[in-house]
């Protein structure tokens, strides 16, 4: 395209005439109206210069020795750089000119001598304009030809990073109430093959035609007012989610504002999920363990210890009381050596179990000491409260009636107990609380057992 030359000066003709002087008037009169003009004298010499620098439009006389405006003609429609160059064709008036076929080989024009010069620019600008304008269109078809072929790969490559992608993702426009402005409900714009398999259905039923509202109500209706939210305020959301679907059932989505809608991307994380909760359960487990007496399934000694440190800090700070029982199987060594070690394993299971059902505050904590030995710790409890609770203990052992044929004390299970009630202080260590109920087990067992003392 010679479009810069056409910036530069109103255009370039290329006058051919076996006889110069015959357009020595016309080329004048075309420099000075501020055209550039080559002119050549053979049909020869037109076909070489073109090559060189194309002109805008060529003015070719028809009749010329050698080879004619028509054989010139017909080279340059057969030339593929060449054929769009508008040829006008001149004539003599005297001359035999056949319109039909100069517009047969391709002429778009013509011009008879003698020439009236306003007609001859008339047609000359014509044609130039005609030329400007292909150019024009030529290039803006190009430029849309380029934008085409960007928005056809940007679209193939959004079509392939969704199709590709392991997440789900699925963008979501708010449909509003046209009255108040307010969301009714979000249509699904954009939705990848992994969503649609992850909820069961095609694309082709979902993208442009699924509603959320109606959606969500087969599993979280909850959310429809979170998306609301997100849209109005652009706060986005992320959690977890359990919608139990072939092998998956965990899922992790983000959801972020997008236009007048949301994207949503979904990420299956139900093996990290199951990772997780095998994770869970194992705490769980070795926590049991941890602070679990074995045998009878009530805390144990390192449990109580530890509830008994922090209940002394918390009652030191509330000045609250706290009581300690601590008790002991009465003559047990007797029950193991008649009855077996097995039953005296089943024995202390089953006092173990009868105490704990016997307190019932959630802070209240039955623990085995050690051996034949358990404590409850009463935070919150002062002495007669700690009293009646060694009481219930007692009767309710004996109304167990476990057999012991082999004790002095009676002929059944009993068990001596120390209560001891104090109001924590800072600077005093918790064992003191341990030193004194056990003080006053002593005392108990001393006293004939089956009883209790305070101290
Ligand atoms: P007292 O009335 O003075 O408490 O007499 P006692 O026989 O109960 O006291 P002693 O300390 O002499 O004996 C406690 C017995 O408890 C000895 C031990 O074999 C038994 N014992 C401790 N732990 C367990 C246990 O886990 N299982 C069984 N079967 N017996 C246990
Ligand atoms: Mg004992
Ligand atoms: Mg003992």
């Amino acid at each position: 395209m010679n479009f810069d030359s056409y910036k530069e000066n109103k255009g370039n003709i290329l006058l051919v005439d076996d006889l110069p002087e015959n357009l020595q008037l016309l080329s004048d009169s075309l420099i000075q109206l501020g055209y550039t003009v080559r002119s050549v004298t053979s049909g020869r010499m037109a076909l070489k210069t073109v090559k060189v620098k194309q002109p805008d439009i060529i003015l070719l006389d028809i009749k010329m020795p050698e080879m004619d405006g028509y054989q010139v003609c017909k080279t340059l429609k057969a030339d593929e750089d060449l054929r769009t160059i508008p040829v006008i064709f001149v004539s003599a008036l005297d001359d035999v000119f056949d319109k039909v076929t100069a517009f047969e080989l391709g002429g778009i024009d013509y011009i008879t001598k003698p020439f009236q010069m306003e007609e001859v620019v008339a047609r000359i600008e014509n044609q130039l304009t005609i030329q400007r304008q292909q150019r024009l269109l030529e290039q803006e078809n190009i430029k849309r030809r380029e934008t085409e072929e960007i928005l056809y790969q940007s679209r193939a490559m959004l079509a392939s990073i969704l199709n590709s992608s392991l997440d789900g993702i699925a963008a979501m426009q708010a449909v509003r109430n046209p009255a108040t402005g307010d969301i009714e409900d979000f249509r699904c714009l954009v939705v990848n093959p992994v969503i649609a398999r992850a909820f069961g259905r095609n694309r082709e039923e979902m993208i442009g035609k699924l509603t959320l509202k109606k959606f969500l109500t087969t599993f979280k209706p909850e959310l429809f007012n979170l998306f609301v939210n997100l849209v109005e305020t652009g706060e986005p959301i992320k959690r977890d989610f359990y919608h139990p679907l072939g092998n998956s059932c965990w899922y992790h989505f983000v959801a972020v504002k997008l236009g007048d809608g949301f994207a949503i991307t979904i990420r299956d994380i139900t093996g990290r999920k199951q990772i997780e909760l095998a994770l869970k359960d194992a705490n769980q487990k070795l926590e049991q363990l941890v602070n679990v007496d074995g045998l009878t399934q009530v805390a144990n000694r390192r449990c109580f210890n530890g509830r008994l440190q922090a209940e002394w800090k918390r009652l030191a700070r509330e000045q609250q009381p706290l009581s300690l029982i601590l008790f002991d199987v009465d003559k047990f060594k007797l029950y193991n050596d008649y009855y077996g070690h097995l039953a005296g394993d089943d024995c202390l299971i089953r006092i173990a179990q009868t105490v704990q059902q016997t307190v019932h505050r959630p802070t209240d904590l039955v623990a085995r000491y050690g051996g034949e030995e358990f404590s409850v710790l009463l935070p919150n409890t002062d002495l007669a409260g700690a009293i009646k609770v060694a009481q219930s203990i007692q009767q309710v052992i004996h109304a167990q009636a476990i057999p012991h044929v082999k004790s002095d004390v009676k002929n059944i299970v009993t068990l001596s107990l120390g209560i001891t009630s104090l109001i924590p202080v800072w600077d005093v260590k918790p064992d003191t609380l341990i030193a004194l109920a056990d003080r006053a087990m002593y005392n108990a067992k001393q006293e004939g057992r089956d009883r209790y003392c305070t101290n």
